[in-house]
């Protein structure tokens, strides 16, 4: 399965951020990096006192279930400093999204996976 991940950090050295996720991304099991965007900087979406963001985009060839992928994605981001906080769009050392999944449309909020 072809997915393509977004990556952004504005916090704790963000460029160091995004090239080390890159690299943990190149070990996910049953998993192949096939593709990276260059680094880019953007300004904040919503709270605007906070840090300008670096972020990539990472194409990835996967085995994992969209579900499995995405728990990896979290652990790279707790192993990266990552804390869970009631604001959305806050400042994060990283976030790593699942932007594709195939051509898969995916609501888990009833457990139910839709093709
Ligand atoms: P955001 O990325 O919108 O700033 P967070 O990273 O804090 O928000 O939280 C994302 C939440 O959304 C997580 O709990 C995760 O399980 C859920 N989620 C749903 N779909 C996706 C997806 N495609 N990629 C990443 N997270 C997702
Ligand atoms: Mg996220």
């Amino acid at each position: 399965m072809i997915s393509y991940i977004g990556i952004g950090s504005n916090q704790a050295d963000p460029i160091k951020q995004a090239k080390q996720a890159i690299e943990a991304l190149k070990g996910l099991p049953n998993t192949q990096l096939t593709n990276k965007s260059s680094l880019y900087c953007s300004a904040p979406m919503g709270p605007q006192d906070q840090p300008d963001y670096i972020n990539a985009v990472a194409q990835l060839d996967t085995q994992l279930s969209a579900l499995d992928l995405l728990d990896e994605l979290q652990k790279i981001e707790l192993l990266q400093g990552r804390e869970r906080k009631e604001n959305r769009w806050g400042p994060r050392t990283l976030d790593l999204d699942i932007i594709l999944y195939g051509d898969q449309q995916i609501n888990n909020t009833q457990s139910s996976v839709n093709n």
